[in-house]
């Protein structure tokens, strides 16, 4: 079943990397084939730029086989940002071309002695010599490889800020980004400056017409749905700003506030009228949430949300074009937009309070664009700014508003009035995720309207979802199509009596949760439309998953992470906030401002049967079939 081809640049030895067909079946893909592999022969005494640490670049059962919104893959390596094991997702079609070249995945260790790029092909891998490669940015970067190779092909590069070894360095597969974490500096720390994959193979189908009919159904569910066929094409992820406007969640001068009165002016109804050309997508995706806007007589990539939120409402910027600017040069520079706006707005926030003096200022636009090439070039004070704001924090002072957890910064939900997507972001392996921490603003606002203040519930609701998310982008699906998993007709009237019941009944998600765990097996019998990822990996594998046996992959998996992490030092006292949320009343939220941490983390590691330190112990593993090779040959 899969392949797995590993490269050490140190030796030059390359080789396939020993999958098993069990293997693929219990881990699937994705993110959960990388945690695997990262337990298995990651390290703990190699730092994440050290030629010790461990890349992976893993796709999904479903990635180039049509299915819709499919062709995601990961990248996973110890990341430079949080010192910790992290993943990334990415959209480009990269993973597609992988596995064309006839792999699931691939394991890049050691480091080059020069820069270089990779070559996969069927035929066998080539390291390229990558001097003239080497220092340019993104996209030419990305088009000097596409001429290297002569063929058509996916690509995945490293910008000028991984080279320099920026914290936050991001990868970019056409113009999707690897964003999170910091994989770009593990690129530039093994001299890597990019990979390109072509080949001819077909990703196996095992019962093809019946594939290609799901796939089809599947396909116009997603299109019928009011936001994955409704609001995300139309508007794009920036679509979601006017919802957390209007329930107080958006990230607002680093996270002071949670409304930004030039919401209207960067939210997605003004980027379609004023900027949006056409739309764009991911491989095989019908929901296209990409934008293409025009700006200065050129047709360029547009923001998302949190590129908007974070170097708009938390920076006190309302000017659209001034973010659709920022957002091509550090794409271009492969930066990650949402940890460069946490990184400034704390040291905005810092110069305010008279912490650093560095000139930085809410509001202040102008400059801005230098200071993000100082940063990827690491000159002045962007040589600082490359280090994130925890590591600022350290330095300067001011912990309390350093917008990160684990070092990872934010995402754009404010959380005081989404406390379930507040205990996301404490407990999320990767750090201060959304989609890692169980993304439960969608039901808290975004597309159902729980109680974002209450925590009834949201411990069990976040694990639930945390484990599917996980599963789903195993599969190599996009984290969208998770949304379908909520009713089309709930998620249209939220207000209505049918979305208020189904709201009371998501508190009771714990009951859900432990019956999933008493009969796990009278569960893989339940036929489930709403997750059409299972029928159509098992059609596409010809394995029998059923809901219980996708789910238990996620479950597995996250807790596979878990385990990993605590082998870099994590317990409870890695799950935190920053006391601005936990303590900080937000000034317009009438005295019920706080997460209140503590006891959401008490509920949600009784709910995921972890020790009161956070930790899961041997049993849990042990049940969870989490059991991996003591270790490999590297
Ligand atoms: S929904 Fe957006 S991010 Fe997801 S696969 Fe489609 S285009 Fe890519």
């Amino acid at each position: 079943m899969g392949r797995v081809l590993a490269v050490d640049l140190s030796s030059g030895e390359i080789r396939d990397y020993p999958w098993s067909d069990e293997e693929y079946r219990t881990w699937l893909g994705g993110k959960a084939m990388a945690a695997r592999i990262l337990a298995d022969i990651l390290p703990t005494d190699a730092g994440p730029l050290e030629p010790g640490n461990v890349l992976v670049i893993s796709t999904g059962p479903l990635t180039g086989t049509g299915a819709p919104s499919s062709s995601r893959f990961s990248v996973a390596a110890r990341s430079p940002l949080t010192g910790l094991p992290a993943t990334s997702n990415c959209g480009g079609s990269f993973g597609t071309h992988l596995k064309r070249a006839g792999y699931d995945a691939l394991i890049v260790t050691g480091a080059a002695a020069q820069p270089v790029w990779l070559e996969i092909a069927e035929e066998g891998v080539t390291v390229h010599d990558a001097k003239d490669v080497w220092g340019l940015r993104t996209t030419a970067a990305q088009d000097a490889l596409r001429k290297g190779v002569g063929k058509r092909c996916g690509t995945i590069v490293a910008g000028p800020a991984g080279e320099n070894l920026v914290a936050y360095a991001c990868l970019l597969s056409d113009d999707r980004a690897a964003g999170r974490a910091g994989m770009g500096a593990v690129f530039g720390s093994k001299n890597l400056k990019g990979i390109a994959a072509w080949g001819t193979r077909r990703t196996p189908v095992a019962e093809p017409e019946r594939y290609s009919k799901h796939i089809k159904e599947w396909s116009a569910a997603l299109k019928a749905h009011p936001i994955a066929g409704g609001s995300l094409p139309r508007l794009g992820t920036a679509g979601f700003l006017k919802p957390m406007q209007d329930l107080g969640i958006v990230a607002t001068r680093n996270f002071k506030h949670g409304r930004f009165d030039g919401a209207g002016q960067i939210d997605g109804e003004a980027l379609a009228a004023r900027r949006l050309v056409d739309t764009a997508g991911c491989t095989s995706c019908p929901i296209r949430c990409g934008r293409v806007v025009e700006l200065d007589g050129r047709r360029i990539k547009g923001p998302e949300l949190e590129t908007l939120v974070l170097l708009g409402a938390n920076l006190d910027n309302p000017d659209l074009d001034r973010i659709i600017e920022w957002n091509e040069i550090l794409d271009e520079l492969g930066l990650d937009t949402m940890s460069t706006g946490g990184t400034i707005s704390f040291a905005m926030e810092a110069a305010e309070r008279g912490l650093w003096d560095n000139g930085l200022e809410f509001g202040r636009t102008d400059g801005l664009a230098a200071t993000f090439e100082d940063i990827a070039y690491r000159r002045g004070l962007g040589d600082e700014l490359a280090d994130g704001s925890r590591a600022l924090a350290e330095r300067y002072g001011g912990a309390d508003f350093a917008m990160n957890v684990k070092g990872l910064e934010i995402a754009a939900y404010e959380p005081r009035r989404a406390v379930g997507q507040g205990l996301g972001y404490a407990v999320a392996n990767r750090g201060g995720c959304h989609l890692g921490g169980g993304y439960g603003v969608a039901l808290e606002g975004l597309a159902l309207r729980m109680d974002g203040r209450s925590p009834k519930g949201k411990a069990a609701l976040v694990v639930l979802f945390q484990d599917l998310m996980e599963a789903i982008s195993s599969a190599g699906s996009c984290l969208f199509t998770t949304l379908g998993v909520l009713p089309g007709s709930l998620v249209a009237t939220p207000k209505s009596a049918w979305g208020r019941s189904a709201a009371i009944l998501f508190r009771h998600a714990a009951v859900v949760l432990r019956l999933m765990r008493i009969a796990p097996r009278g569960l893989l019998r339940i036929p489930m439309p709403l997750i059409p990822h299972i029928r159509a990996i098992e059609l596409a594998t010809g394995e029998r998953y059923g809901f219980g046996g996708f789910w238990a992959v996620g479950e597995r998996a996250y807790n596979l992470e878990r385990a990993l992490q605590a082998r870099f030092g994590v317990d409870s006292s890695a799950d935190t906030l920053p006391e601005r949320l936990t303590r900080e009343q937000e000034p317009d939220g009438g005295g019920r401002g706080a997460v209140p941490l503590e006891s959401l983390k008490r509920d949600y590691y009784r709910q995921r049967g972890w020790s009161k330190n956070g930790l899961p112990d041997d049993a849990l593993m042990s049940r969870l079939g989490t059991g991996g090779r003591k270790s490999r040959a590297r």
